[in-house]
């Protein structure tokens, strides 16, 4: 089953792609949560790797709305001010939290598939 990259920057999208390629792993792209929802609802996929603030839907809507199982990796620079934080944290589909900007995008790929 293939990934499913959710982020509205393309160059953290694409760096993610790549690093799944080289380690043998296909991956499909949404640059905004409404595309992430039409992708979610229409393919099964193995995780998804979500960003939280993006355009058309954020990370938040697309977790509320989505209704498969799919276990999710949220990618976000959160603050400490966030206050939808909670709510992330209740989704029992949340797997974990990856911090925006990547120190080592093939520690990221490991870590998915490990997970998953
Ligand atoms: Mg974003």
């Amino acid at each position: 089953m293939k990934f499913l990259i959710v982020d509205d920057e393309a160059l953290i999208r694409k760096s993610l792609v790549r690093a799944f390629a080289a380690a043998g792993f296909q991956c499909d792209e949404a640059e905004n949560g409404k595309q992430a929802l039409e992708k979610i609802n229409t393919n099964n996929y193995r995780a998804v790797l979500l960003d939280v603030i993006m355009p058309e839907k954020n990370g938040y809507e697309v977790l509320l709305e989505m209704k498969k199982n799919t276990p999710v990796f949220v990618i976000s620079a959160f603050t400490g001010d966030d206050t939808n934080i909670g709510f992330i944290q209740k989704d029992p589909r949340v797997i974990e939290y990856l911090t925006k900007p990547f120190e080592d995008i093939f520690a990221i790929v490991k870590l998915v598939v490990s997970k998953t």
